[in-house]
């Protein structure tokens, strides 16, 4: 299985101004072949490649020359896959999240080129890439293989990493338990079934900063220097929130992935509640999505099964003691006593262990009641 490793680098002034160059000619290439897409329709990568060729020859863009050219037929790879995800999208092929049409890339966004195989090198600490030079990354973590591709990233707050793709064995870990199901929430982030629950560490702080920093931004002159330093001053804050975050996700995800044998999620429609507007900003601070797709990714690496259930599931209104329902429950109600068996739960912790229970096949037979009676209201599209 093919995995990501990434290590920051600090490049030279040299090296700084030939990554800007290749940038600006990944970019430039990107974006001409994105217009000619446009004007008429997607031609393919062959003939996008060859056009790249030609151009080369031509005046206003014979500097491509002066970068490698790998980067820059990855980039058109990289609109081929963009406009393969779009066109899968449309046709009902992909599933999840609708995928729009590849977007135009600005300077001011971050920046990346990706070099494959015969384009770089590696010996011992340093890596070589074509026209760029020897560059040192900080090898946090060993790399566990010889990696296939290379991605230079730039990122808003002018940071440089190396990407590097590599394929790596399955890890080989007994799990304690056979099965756990995790309830996401905004207040305490997962409710896991065996009673455990994992809080978010607190993002209002430096969220409180890049508010006030947005507010001076949109004061400021349009392209003036200070304007610059303040986006690079709020980039930088959400690179802050983004790395507490990423390491908070990637903890729990490996501990649950490597203790359990089954791993159940509810299919959250995030998209959708991100146009509420008022819970916007909390949940996507908390990101759900990223830790979904760190446990699928964990679940892979350790051999473990992955499970969403349907988000129609009514997790929160049944005892998962003795499945009697009760029905939809305030967001305020936090416990609840199950008037047919007595027993006193926790809704997190209730709905954790429904989630657990659908998942792992023991369907509740009021499924079938269910799923009429919210046809009936028109709320289930399916
Ligand atoms: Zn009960």
């Amino acid at each position: 299985m093919k995995a990501r490793y990434q290590y920051r680098f600090y490049p030279t002034d040299q090296q700084k101004q030939s990554l800007a160059q290749l940038f600006g000619c990944v970019r430039v290439v990107w974006n001409d072949a994105l217009a000619l897409s446009k004007a008429s329709k997607y031609p393919g990568y062959n003939v996008l490649a060859k056009i790249l060729t030609l151009s080369k020859q031509t005046e206003e863009r014979v500097w491509l020359k002066d970068v490698s050219s790998v980067p820059l037929q990855q980039s058109l790879r990289h609109l081929e896959s963009a406009y393969k995800n779009f066109f899968d999208s449309c046709s009902g092929k992909r599933k999840g999240r609708k995928v729009g049409q590849p977007r135009f890339k600005r300077r001011t966004n971050s920046q990346s080129a990706e070099f494959t195989k015969a384009a770089f090198s590696l010996n011992n600490e340093t890596v070589y890439l074509a026209k760029i030079g020897d560059i040192k990354p900080i090898w946090s973590r060993e790399l566990p293989s010889n990696p296939s591709s290379i991605k230079v990233l730039k990122d808003c707050a002018n940071r440089y990493f190396l990407s590097f793709v590599v394929e790596i064995e399955p890890v080989n870990i007994e799990a304690k338990n056979q099965s756990i199901g995790i309830d996401l929430g905004i207040k305490t982030f997962a409710f896991m079934s065996n009673g455990e629950s994992a809080k978010a560490p607190s993002y209002t702080k430096l969220d409180r900063k890049v508010r006030r920093l947005q507010k001076k931004l949109a004061r400021q002159q349009k392209d003036s220097n200070r304007r610059h330093r303040t986006r690079l001053k709020i980039a930088k804050k959400h690179n802050q929130i983004a790395d507490t975050r990423k390491d908070f996700l990637h903890k729990l995800s490996t501990k649950v992935v490597s203790e359990n044998q089954a791993i159940i999620l509810e299919d959250l429609n995030v998209a959708g509640m991100l146009k509420n507007r008022k819970l916007s900003r909390a949940i996507s601070q908390q990101g759900w999505a990223e830790f979904r797709t760190l446990c699928e990714r964990q679940c892979e690496k350790f051999g473990r099964d992955f499970v969403v259930i349907s988000r129609w599931e009514p997790t929160s209104q049944v005892c998962s003691e003795c499945d009697f329902k009760w029905g939809k429950l305030d967001l305020k109600v936090r416990t609840i006593k199950c008037l047919s068996c007595g027993t006193e739960h926790n809704r997190d912790e209730n709905a954790a262990k429904n989630i657990e229970k659908v998942g792992m096949g023991n369907r509740h037979d009021y499924k079938r009641t269910q799923r009429q009676s919210k046809t009936s209201n028109g709320r289930v599209s399916q």
